[in-house]
């Protein structure tokens, strides 16, 4: 089933004479596959394709979408057994990990589908005309969500299934209307063909023209780059480092013809937490950090990087009970040695540049806490609140809660950050806090942790630059289709040239924002 070539549309596509393979995390020992490197001309015939059927998708029914998008999600669960087993190869995650992340990737594929039916990513608007006002009449005004065309998705490495070929981005782009065409991590070289495979069978099984997704692999950088430059690229997905995001912004800026970058990147996730709750159960409150910093290994962008306490007895009895949980942890292998390399570089550069104490695992790779005064994080703050990937947390010793708000004002823009407390902290004390968190926060959640992300029609995963190269949509949750769809406004349009979705009559159903009222009247009901 693993060729290692690319897929472009339906054609198993080896130009390239370049080739690499990848390595087993957990043994370091070398897997199966051949992969070959995409050359210029594969990158070129791939979004040629994409965008000759970029109107096809486009002007598609949204029930037809739908069902496209319900038939890859099925067509990619028939295909679990394979995809597993190279994942796990490939990954080095424990089954179970792959198993729930394979379900939530099926689950994405049928909420999706359900949303696309709905029409709400239409965002269809309707004003009628007024030709009587004073001293102008008014136009008709309707406007809705039309696909920008084809889109560029990068598959993360630390979500080989949800956030990779057959993951998120994919899945809104197609749902949206686009055609994409994905480059592979290459960390996981055979789950993304497996998974390309199973997309392409379900394109197949909805009837429409293969060419509307393909899959690229390399490892070269060119080969990224030459996908956010080519000219019939109209937006790109990414999860993953600051370096790489910013790398495809600064591309697709230096464009003749710029094109939105929707880049994911890096995040400490701060944790602000007040005393109280660490004089009822330091213990427990360590417990459920580390279970949060070690999901994954680690290898989350949500994963708490940096926590606040203020210094005293309290703050003494969480990192004794921190301590004592790491030294008797093992270590996961990171997904690549990549990751693993910037770990130990991170780790060893707080201890060397910052005086960070460091409370870690007997074992390499494994969970830290470095922990550092007040005095020590205003000298290093930079460094300090940069993310390590992996299961490291920088803990700051504070004076205390009042400088919570001079400790924010210093945060980069965050995916997310959390308010631990009391009941009696939250009323009292917390409210300046939570102030503060929202002008750098994407998420803020209290008494909890930002690891796991529900797909729902709230949910923000996102954040001011670094955390994303744009703050104002979301690349988790059912908002993720806004990306995809730009408005369009049909002014004095008759009837009979307007698209389903703003026909007077709501042939389709859908809810719509008439004169300023939300309203899924048809005809028939009017
Ligand atoms: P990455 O280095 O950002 O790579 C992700 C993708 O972007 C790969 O396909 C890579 O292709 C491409 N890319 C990277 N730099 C590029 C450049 N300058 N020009 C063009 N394409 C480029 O991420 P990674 O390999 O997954 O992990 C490395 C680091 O990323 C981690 O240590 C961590 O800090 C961070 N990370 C963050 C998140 C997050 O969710 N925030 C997730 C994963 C990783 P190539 O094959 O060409 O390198």
């Amino acid at each position: 089933m693993i060729r290692g070539c690319q897929l472009i549309g339906d054609r198993d596509s080896q130009q390239g004479t370049e080739t690499f393979h990848t390595l087993a995390p957990a043994s370091g020992e070398r897997l199966p596959g051949c992969f070959h490197e995409a050359t210029g001309d594969e990158v070129n015939t791939a979004l040629e394709l994409a965008e000759a059927h970029a109107d096809t998708l486009r002007f598609l029914s949204i029930l037809e979408r739908a069902r496209l998008v319900e038939l890859i999600g099925d067509s990619v669960e028939r295909s679990r057994h394979q995809i597993e087993e190279r994942c796990l190869l490939e990954t080095g995650y424990p089954s179970e990990r792959v198993g729930m992340e394979f379900e939530r990737m099926i689950h994405l594929w049928k909420v999706f589908a359900n949303e696309v039916r709905l029409g709400h990513s239409l965002d269809a608007r309707i004003d009628h005309s007024d030709p009587d006002r004073q001293p102008m009449p008014k136009p008709d005004l309707r406007s809705m969500r039309v696909a920008v065309g084809s889109v560029v998705v990068f598959g993360a490495s630390n979500f080989p299934l949800a956030l990779s070929v057959g993951g998120s981005d994919v899945i809104s782009a197609l749902g949206a209307g686009c055609p994409v065409v994905v480059k592979g991590h290459p960390s996981h070289p055979g789950t993304s063909e497996l998974l390309g495979r199973a997309v392409l069978r379900g394109i197949q099984d909805a009837g429409l023209p293969s060419g509307i997704f393909s899959l690229i692999q390399g490892r070269a950088h060119e080969v990224g780059l030459a996908l956010a430059k080519h000219p019939f690229t109209r937006a790109v997905g990414f999860t993953g480092s600051l370096r790489g995001g910013r790398a495809l912004m600064d591309a697709a800026s230096s464009r003749p013809d710029p094109i939105p970058v929707y880049a994911e990147m890096g995040s400490v996730n701060p944790q602000f937490v007040f005393p109280e709750i660490l004089t009822a159960d330091a213990e427990g409150f360590a417990k459920q950090l580390f279970a949060s910093v070690t999901m994954g290994n680690g290898q989350f962008c949500t994963c708490p990087g940096v926590i606040v306490v203020p210094d005293g007895a309290d703050c003494d009895a969480f990192v004794r009970a921190y301590q004592k949980i790491i030294s008797n942890s093992g270590a996961m292998p990171f997904l690549n040695p990549g990751i693993a390399e910037a770990y130990e570089a991170g780790v060893a550069d707080w201890r060397t540049s910052c005086q960070a104490k460091l409370h870690r695992s007997p074992q390499r790779s494994g969970p830290v806490l470095a922990e550092v005064s007040w005095e020590m994080f205003l000298a290093h703050r930079k460094a300090l609140l940069e993310e390590v990937f992996g299961p490291s947390t920088v803990l700051i010793r504070c004076p205390n809660p009042d400088a919570f708000l001079e400790a924010a004002k210093m945060l980069p823009g965050q995916l997310g950050a959390s308010i631990h407390g009391t009941k009696d902290e939250l009323t009292s004390v917390a409210k300046p806090l939570l102030a503060a968190l929202q002008r750098f926060a994407g998420r803020i959640v209290i008494n909890g942790f930002p690891t796991g992300i529900e797909t729902a029609y709230a949910m923000q995963h996102g954040g001011p630059y670094p955390a994303t190269s744009d703050p104002l949509h979301t690349s988790l949750g059912l908002a993720a289709l806004a990306r995809w769809a730009r408005p369009v406004c049909f002014q004095n349009v008759p009837e009979e040239l307007l698209p389903d979705a703003l026909k007077e009559a709501n042939p389709l159903g859908i809810r719509r924002l008439v004169e300023g009222e939300w309203s899924e009247a048809t005809r028939s009901e009017l």
